[in-house]
């Protein structure tokens, strides 16, 4: 056994009150390791370079939802915009501008997600708050009929501090709640992975991405 089946399961109860869906960020892992998860019946998994996940695609079954967790550069938007179930990592008017270009060939509607800036570190990618609420706002926006913003992905702070990781998922929650009153498709929040997911529940998550507590922790990280 190459993946946690045991852990899965307590994983999916945990988040059952929650209403909360499971991602499997399976980056780096295996195909074998990937089956025995779809084996448990889980459908959603999580990439985050889009020559892996063109290779994976290319090779496990159809039925696996694909979801867009990492950074993605316009010009391999084309590659994924035909079968992309979601998208969690917008970070700018551009990305959403090229994605809707791509999915309306392939006669898609394309979930999308806007990737909030919330932890302290300067390095991970991300939207400030005021500048997603303008991608949101933008007419220009609204007239992508071939992407649908359904809601937003940040990631907490890497930190031992409970209080710091609450207090950026609160944050973010109060955000998605402020604009979906004008933006009533905005319902999504993805955030929690591995070390802070059930902090990100109690906070209002959707969507968790957990990748090393199925799969093991990963050996090494594969550069762009
Ligand atoms: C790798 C990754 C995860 C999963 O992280 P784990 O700590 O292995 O659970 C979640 N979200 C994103 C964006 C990732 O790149």
């Amino acid at each position: 056994m190459i993946a946690n089946t045991g852990l899965l399961e307590q994983l999916r109860a945990t988040l059952r009150p929650y209403g909360a869906q499971l991602i499997a960020v399976s980056k780096t892992k295996s195909k074998e390791a990937i089956l025995e998860v779809v084996a448990t019946g889980q459908k959603a998994f999580g990439e985050n370079y889009v020559q892996e996940l063109l290779d994976k695609q290319a090779l496990l079954p159809t039925e696996i939802e694909w979801h867009f967790i990492g950074h993605l550069q316009t010009n391999k938007v084309k590659y994924i915009a035909p079968f992309i179930h979601c998208i969690h990592s917008i970070d700018s008017q551009r990305l959403l501008v090229e994605i809707d270009k791509q999915a309306m060939k392939f006669g898609r509607i394309i979930p999308c997600l806007l990737q909030v800036h919330i932890a302290r570190e300067e390095t991970k990618f991300g939207l400030s708050f005021d500048e997603a609420r303008a991608i949101l706002d933008d007419p220009k926006t609204t007239l992508l009929k071939h992407v649908r913003i359904i809601g937003c992905m940040g990631m907490a702070s890497n930190t031992d501090s409970a209080e710091i990781v609450r207090k950026e998922f609160r944050e973010l929650k109060s955000f998605l709640d402020a604009v979906s009153i004008s933006h009533p498709d905005m319902v999504e929040l993805s955030m929690g992975m591995s070390s802070d997911y059930k902090l990100a529940l109690e906070e209002g998550s959707t969507m968790i991405r957990i990748g090393s507590s199925i799969f093991g922790e990963r050996s090494y990280s594969p550069v762009p």
